[in-house]
């Protein structure tokens, strides 16, 4: 039987934001996190609304951007909530839309690892939100370990080469700070990362 999952939002026609060319961006509802600044608790909030699609649904949904992806090197970014929760209907996804089109994922990492090793398979780059590389501010922030995401990331690195892994490390306020967040960047250059993007989360209290 087809894999549906919880879409609860679309956004066409991005540039440069998250991906190659012009995308659209697919987000799922569903995280197994609960960071303090979270942007779109949406994708975890039980009345949010969602509406279960399958792969085959979902493509009919976004293809009709398919002129501008293959023109620009761009497709369909996911991203939620937690996309990679989702391997399974994304694999389907890319057997239905074919090589052409660019897959990426926004992630957290914090999932079991054989979803990262289905989406390895068939997302091209992956945008890795690792929060910070120390337990402790890590479990803070987002009430879990990071044990899961640091060895899903090393599997990850192994599996597809850091070429297609940017690494997202944010200055978390109240949470972190520079001189935690350069600990972590020297930290994850080791494991051998090569792109990252450094930036600061907006708080919304
Ligand atoms: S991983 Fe993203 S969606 Fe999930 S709680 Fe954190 S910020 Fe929100």
């Amino acid at each position: 039987m087809a894999e549906r999952a919880p879409v609860i939002a679309f956004d066409r026609h991005r540039m440069t934001t998250d991906g190659e060319g012009v995308t659209t961006l697919v987000c799922f509802h569903g995280c197994p996190l609960r960071c303090k600044w979270c942007l779109n608790p949406f994708s975890f909030e039980e009345n949010t609304r969602r509406q279960m699609l399958t792969a085959t649904e979902l493509y009919e949904e976004v293809k009709i951007d398919e002129l501008y992806f293959i023109a620009t090197n761009g497709g369909v970014t996911f991203g939620g909530g937690e996309p990679l929760l989702y391997a399974p209907f994304i694999k389907e996804f890319r057997a239905i839309c074919g090589e052409g089109w660019h897959l990426c994922a926004e992630t957290s990492l914090a999932v079991p690892y054989d979803k990262v090793q289905l989406a390895s398979e068939c997302i091209d780059i992956f945008y890795v939100d690792c929060k910070d590389t120390n337990p402790r501010i890590y479990e803070a922030y987002t009430g879990k370990g990071n044990e899961l995401m640091m060895q899903n990331l090393e599997k990850l690195i192994g599996l597809v080469g850091a070429e297609r892994i940017v690494l997202r490390l944010p200055l978390i306020p109240e949470y972190n700070t520079e001189e935690d967040r350069k600990n972590s960047l020297e930290i994850l250059k080791t494991m051998g990362v090569a792109e990252f993007d450094l930036f600061t989360y907006k708080i919304k209290k």
